[in-house]
């Protein structure tokens, strides 16, 4: 059964989310079309997706391999990317679902996607995932290591780096939080410029409900919108 409910808050929200998008592109001198708003699905159901996609959502995200495998089969077609912690033996449950893998946060897990999309005879697109705020809590590449492991991973055949990801730390204070945003678009650069050969930096994922519009601002062409699209989520589901 469709939410009602749900739908309503969506298209009220869809809307003023893309002027928004539109106003913080233009600031950065970019155009609306360069920013691509993908909408973080986790706990939100299919129907409602499904409505999204109707809508004119052409990018979701998945952040929990349960969720994908569940809900995958409802929905209608649409770019698939997996954006939540990925552990290596669930990676054989994603690779065939989604076209993009954006959290990849070791060399570990990259070898393990290499590994079976090779198999498969395909490549994996993946982002890496920095850990911009070099926070104890979460996983991925510090800024530090980043080069180095565009190098190694890089050198995979079953997989192509096209770009980086990021979830900065929360911070009350905009200015820290420009910071981080501007530390991963200067990084994003610095490593395109060195055109690592089955690299691209193509994509930079950074922005969510609170600060997509800083994080657009500061460079990012990717933002990983799910609250501020869909309300609230329930986690009791
Ligand atoms: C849930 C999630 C988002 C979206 O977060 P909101 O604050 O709900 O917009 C973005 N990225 C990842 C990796 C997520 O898990």
């Amino acid at each position: 059964m469709m939410e009602k409910l749900s739908v309503n808050i969506f298209e009220e929200n869809y809307s003023r989310i893309k002027e928004e998008i539109a106003l913080a592109a233009e600031k950065s001198g970019k155009a609306a079309e360069d920013i691509i708003l993908l909408a973080a699905t986790k706990t939100v159901d299919a129907d409602v997706i499904n409505h999204a996609i109707k809508s004119g959502i052409e990018y979701i995200g998945e952040n929990r391999v349960q969720e994908l495998k569940a809900k995958n089969d409802f929905y209608l077609p649409v770019h698939k990317h997996f954006i939540g912690h990925l552990q290596t033996n669930k990676v054989k449950d994603v690779i065939d679902k989604v076209e993009l893998i954006q959290s990849v946060d070791s060399v570990k897990l990259a070898n393990e996607i290499s590994r079976l999309a090779e198999n498969r005879g395909k490549v994996m697109d993946i982002l890496l995932e920095i850990n911009i705020g070099n926070e104890e809590s979460k996983s991925g590449f510090c800024e530090e290591e980043a080069l180095d492991a565009v190098y190694e991973i890089s050198s995979l055949k079953g997989v192509k780096i096209k770009g980086l990801m990021a979830i900065p730390p929360i911070c009350e204070d905009e200015k820290i939080l420009r910071g981080y945003f501007y530390k991963m678009h200067k990084l994003f650069v610095d490593i395109g410029a060195k055109k690592i050969d089955n690299s691209s930096m193509d994509i930079l994922s950074m922005g969510m409900s609170e600060d997509f519009s800083q994080a657009i601002e500061e460079g990012a062409n990717l933002v990983r919108i799910g609250t501020a699209l869909f309300g609230r989520r329930n986690y009791n589901i």
